[in-house]
């Protein structure tokens, strides 16, 4: 099908180190308690991510840490323009955009809204967060105890299978296009749902996304694309739209677009 012809696209993301350069629970960690993130390594994969996060806003709120200050911190997490210009191109080519991450709604929807970004997503898939009456905020599993466990073959969290969650959006209607972006580990089971090979993987370049793709490439049946930087996911998101860089809006002086040629892609074996 030709690009022009698309008229139902699906994009799908990812949120720390995908939409923004960093891991949103590593930098409040880090920028408001240094100490407190090194402690937390040794907890890494010891206990539900989720729960660790839960821990440290206790520890920061006993520390005095205000909404005010994770508010702060969060508006200071690079989101690059090129990433801003992509997405609002997509909403104006009529795609829909969704979310999901293994964050939280706090910091997710406090980042879009810094951004000048919120209503642009139709749903985000995360980690449900709130303030207390004590102004201690609160996250918990998005699948939580009180349900039966996903039971996901493949590498994703207890709190979270983001290919069911896909999958549950894919069902909602007939896609011509479906593209999930994504970096890591847990980005690799939504990869795998995707089933038409005009579906798109854009998988960040070099990290454990790929590692897992290129591991299992015959559970991939979409074409799968690197991107290194955010420049190059604003020129594939003109190259897959077909809005040419020059006439796009989306067009930024900062950016430097590349051009699709020069992006390494995986053939696509159907
Ligand atoms: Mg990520
Ligand atoms: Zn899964």
């Amino acid at each position: 099908m030709p690009s022009s012809t698309i008229s139902k696209r699906l994009f799908v993301f990812d949120f720390d180190w995908t939409l923004i350069e960093a891991d949103s629970d590593l930098w409040v960690a880090e920028t408001l308690a240094p100490d407190l993130a090194k402690q937390q390594e040794d907890h890494i994969g010891k206990i539900v991510w989720t729960e660790l996060q839960d821990l440290l806003l206790q520890r920061l709120f006993e520390r005095g840490i205000t909404q005010q200050d994770l508010e702060k911190t969060l508006r200071n997490i690079p989101f690059t323009p090129e990433i801003i210009a992509a997405l609002r191109l997509m909403k104006s080519q009529g795609a829909e955009l969704c979310i999901i991450s293994d964050a939280n709604t706090f910091y997710i929807e406090y980042i879009l809204k810094a951004h000048g970004l919120e209503g642009i997503f139709s749903k985000i898939i995360t980690n449900p967060a709130h303030f207390d009456t004590h102004g201690r905020l609160h996250v918990k599993r998005f699948h939580g105890l009180d349900k039966e466990p996903h039971n996901c073959p493949l590498p994703c969290q207890p709190n979270l299978c983001k290919g069911q969650e896909l999958q549950k959006l894919m069902d909602t209607q007939t896609w011509d296009q479906v593209i999930y972006m994504g970096d890591s580990t847990n980005d690799f089971c939504p990869s795998t749902r995707l089933q038409s090979s005009r579906d798109v993987v854009l998988a960040r370049a070099d990290l454990l996304l790929e590692k897992h793709i290129k591991l299992h490439l015959d559970m991939v049946k979409a074409q799968v694309i690197y991107w290194q930087s955010p420049a190059d996911v604003l020129a594939i998101t003109q190259t897959l739209l077909n809005v040419p860089a020059s006439s796009s809006s989306a067009t930024i002086a900062a950016g430097k677009p590349v051009a699709i040629s020069s992006i390494h892609q995986v053939p696509v074996s159907v």
